[in-house]
């Protein structure tokens, strides 16, 4: 019994030792992809439910591993949390966004905001308004080109500078997003109150229309209250044409999902902003 007790442990350490050899690999890994610039933006259209147009662009980070191909964000932007590469990668993902809104100046495009999801430390430990508005300035474009995404959990961290910080990125004409709405513990007055244009709820509340009434109850009484303080509401993973067609009959402003367009390179954005239809 005892040898097997030590195999056992045996068996547990070199599993754990294996994890944090990989670990601190990956680590090392993402401090060069940095350094190197590894990343590519992919962006994902949202849809107004009216005009059929795209509204905006989401920009979604990837990174172009050497050996591993196109890795999405779940493989790494944990760990660039945990390790506080976040701060940098964060920093490059502005800097690529704006390069490209900057290269979109006379296209299609020109005129469509990109919004750009920024983590809770990215928020909370770095003064965001000053990295926008040097990037802004550095690539000589305006503040309404962009728009961020932030979750509420990135705002509950310190509620008051949370709202100083949005008035004064707000001031430079960027719009603000509420990510993964639903999923938190604010409240609809909070974020009024903390000047956010745009609600987008999460997908997993578009996952359930068509399944139950829970989806619909919940999307309709959001849109009713977001209405009434002035907020726009965006459905987020729409997958089907029958969520389409109930969000379209709930008044919802815009859609993004699957069913409409999934995040391509810059270069493979359709060559107009008109979808034939919706649903
Ligand atoms: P998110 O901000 O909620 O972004 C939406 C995610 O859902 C994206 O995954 C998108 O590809 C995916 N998606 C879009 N439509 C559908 C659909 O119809 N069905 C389903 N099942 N999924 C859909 P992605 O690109 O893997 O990104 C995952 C998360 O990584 C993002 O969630 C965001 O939290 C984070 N992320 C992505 N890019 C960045 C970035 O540049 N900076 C930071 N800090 N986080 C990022
Ligand atoms: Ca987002
Ligand atoms: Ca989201
Ligand atoms: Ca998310």
């Amino acid at each position: 019994a005892k040898t097997s007790g030590k195999n056992r442990y045996h068996l547990f350490n070199s599993a754990f030792y294996d994890a944090m050899r990989q670990r601190t690999k990956r680590e090392k890994e993402l401090r060069a992809a940095i350094a190197e610039n590894q990343f590519v933006m992919h962006y994902q259209s949202r849809v107004d439910c009216k005009t059929s147009k795209v509204t905006s662009l989401e920009a979604l980070v990837r990174w172009n591993h050497p050996t591993e191909g196109m890795l999405g964000p779940d493989e790494f932007i944990g760990l660039a949390e945990e390790t506080g590469l976040i701060l940098n990668l964060g920093e490059l993902v502005i800097d690529l966004v704006c390069t490209q809104i900057a290269q979109w100046a006379h296209g299609v495009y020109a005129c469509v905001p990109v919004s750009i999801n920024v983590s809770s430390r990215q928020f909370n430990e770095r003064d965001i308004r000053e990295s926008i508005a040097s990037a802004l300035a550095r690539h000589g474009i305006d503040g309404s080109c962009v728009e961020i995404e932030l979750t509420e959990s990135s705002m509950v961290v310190d509620p008051r500078r949370t709202a100083d910080n949005l008035r004064a990125i707000h001031a430079l004409g960027v719009k603000l997003l509420v990510d993964d709405f639903g999923t938190g513990y604010s409240s609809l007055s909070m974020l009024h109150n903390m000047a956010f244009d745009v609600l987008k709820v999460d997908k997993s509340f578009t996952s359930r229309l068509g399944i139950d009434e829970s989806g619909e109850v919940f999307f309709r009484a959001i849109i009713t209250m977001a209405h009434s303080l002035g907020m726009r509401v965006v459905a987020e993973g729409v997958e089907t044409a029958e969520q389409a067609r109930i969000l379209e009959a709930l008044q919802c402003d815009e859609l993004q999902g699957f069913y409409l367009f999934r995040p391509v390179p810059a270069e493979e954005l359709p060559g107009s902003l008109h979808l034939d239809s919706l649903s």
